[in-house]
């Protein structure tokens, strides 16, 4: 326990992960707490992170933003899922799309209906039930809650959006509220001899910035969290090869498409973000596989557009922080962890950890019990998405590379292992107290890669085959029938 009352917070970066905790902590905690960030220019940001998942429209919402200005103000568009293309074979696509698949029944997920109608040698593929996956195909959108005339779940959607515009947009915001920006390269960090809390940061130009709380926000140097508290980064590479990514923004098509493309290659995977302005593009691979060389020659080779300025690498560690919070430290986005861009769960981690730190804010004192709580929820929620992502490359069957031999054959955690073979043998999968991803995520996926469960819930068998049949035609007319309602995609982002 240290006693000091918490009224100076003082957050380190202006990332994303920066203004994103500057913004909440001014919109929650503002008349409690002076808050300041520190930035440097010089230094800039990672400046990709583009795209998110549906969560964000809760955290947009909670800063009290407006969807139209937000779209427009960072050149965003709607994120539908993400389409993974090579995955499971070369040649073969699925779509981890948001939001529910057919019709859920009491203690029944839709799947187990879907099971056994292949079984008796139906051929609908599962995203046939998916309305998030028709209307991202067929590239339409509009917000709709339900689908209309039924109680069945509508469209659920996230944002692609430009990082350093969101960035710029929070600032303003933040600004409004009464967070003060100070610009400078924090040369020095003074601790407390005897606790070893951090007092203050030291800019070139001399000047102290003295806290109660700091916020690393500082990015992958873990300026605080690693060099000032020395809180430990343990290495998950043993399950994720990829350490390195290269990134370029192209011009983008003519449309727009409302989801994420994830291409798989001989030694890693690309992405494509299409912004209202332009593509971000990337390509995440081995350096123990691929040279600079071979991975730009892959990127470049596989561009919706011309590009649009030199390419940039990004070397990484994928895994985290064993003590997110250390001292008076607590280290959000990249100085916290990381795990590769594949389910764009970064700022949503951003986003969770900020909400954590309002939820445990040690107004009166840091308590040793509250920052061991925060800790260990910030570790449950980074190992359930790690299995998550694991699962891509260990359920892969492309053998055409030792790239994808090795991620086939390696061992995974038990956590995740226990998942893949109770959905082989019985189609059941639970989504764990807490977990980000759901049950349908997770179908998605495992079918998307491959795992075919060899039965499926018995509750299924309640229906007579006749029944089946018309639960199955009967969804699919009233998906393909709400999609052809919806409107084009580049209509939604561009009405006034
Ligand atoms: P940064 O953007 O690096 O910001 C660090 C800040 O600290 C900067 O303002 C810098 O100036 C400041 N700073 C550092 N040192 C000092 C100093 N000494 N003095 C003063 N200031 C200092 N996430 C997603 O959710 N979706 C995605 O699609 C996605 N794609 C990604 C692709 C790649 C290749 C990578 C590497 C990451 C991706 N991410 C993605 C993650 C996402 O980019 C980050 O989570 C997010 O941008 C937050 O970064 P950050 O603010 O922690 O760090």
């Amino acid at each position: 326990m240290q006693n000091t009352i918490i009224k100076n917070l003082v957050i380190l970066g202006g990332g994303t992960a920066g203004w994103m905790t500057a913004a909440l902590m001014a919109k929650v905690l503002g008349k409690t707490v002076q808050i300041t960030l520190v930035e440097s220019e010089q230094i800039g940001t990672v400046g990709v992170g583009e795209a998110t998942i549906p969560p964000i429209i809760n955290f947009n919402q909670a800063l009290g933003l407006d969807e139209k200005e937000f779209l427009r103000e960072t050149n965003g568009s709607i994120k539908l899922g993400i389409q993974f293309e090579g995955w499971s074979q070369p040649g073969e696509s699925y779509m981890h799309a948001f939001g529910n698949v057919g019709k859920n029944f009491p203690f029944c997920d839709f799947h187990h209906f879907w099971v056994r109608h292949c079984q008796q040698g139906g051929r609908d593929s599962y995203w046939d039930y998916s309305l998030n996956y028709q209307a991202a195909v067929q590239n339409t959108f509009s917000p709709i809650a339900k689908i209309p005339n039924t109680n069945l779940p509508g469209i659920s959607y996230a944002y692609h959006f430009d990082a350093g515009l969101y960035a710029k947009f929070l600032r303003r915001y933040a600004e409004e509220k009464g967070v003060k920006r100070v610009e400078g390269k924090v040369s020095d960090v003074r601790k407390n001899p005897e606790s070893g809390f951090v007092e203050s940061l030291v800019l070139e130009s001399g000047q102290a910035v003295t806290g109660d709380l700091f916020a690393d926000c500082s990015g992958f140097i873990g300026l605080l969290i690693d060099k000032a508290v020395g809180s430990e980064y343990e290495s998950w590479s043993q399950w994720l090869p990829c350490d390195r990514a290269m990134a370029v923004p192209s011009a983008s098509g003519e449309r727009i498409p409302p989801y994420t493309r994830s291409i798989a290659h001989a030694c890693g995977w690309q992405w494509q973000i299409p912004l209202q302005h332009r593509t971000g593009n990337g390509l995440v691979y081995s350096s123990s596989h691929w040279s600079d060389e071979q991975a730009h020659e892959a990127l470049f080779g596989n561009l919706p557009g011309e590009p649009l300025a030199e390419p940039r690498i990004i070397p990484f560690k994928t895994g985290h922080r064993r003590e997110q919070w250390k001292k008076n430290v607590v280290s959000l986005g990249l100085a916290s962890g990381f795990l590769e861009p594949l389910e764009s769960t970064s700022i949503h981690l951003v986003q969770s950890a900020a909400t954590r730190l309002i939820k445990c804010f040690p107004h009166r004192g840091i308590r040793g019990e509250e920052v061991a709580e925060f800790n260990r929820q910030s570790r449950v929620e980074m190992e359930r998405i790690r299995d998550f992502i694991i699962l891509h490359y260990k359920a892969n069957q492309r053998r055409d590379s030792d790239f994808w031999r090795a991620c086939e054959d390696m061992p995974v955690p038990d956590s995740l292992k226990e998942k893949m073979e109770l959905f082989r043998s019985s189609g059941k999968v639970f989504r764990d107290f807490d977990d980000l991803f759901t049950e349908v995520a997770w179908q998605q996926v495992m079918i998307g890669q491959g795992i075919v469960p060899a039965d499926y819930h018995g509750i299924a068998d309640g229906l007579t085959d006749g029944q089946l049949a018309d639960l199955m035609q009967s969804l699919k007319t009233l998906i393909q029938g709400t999609v052809k309602q919806l409107p084009p995609h580049e209509a939604f982002l561009s009405r006034k």
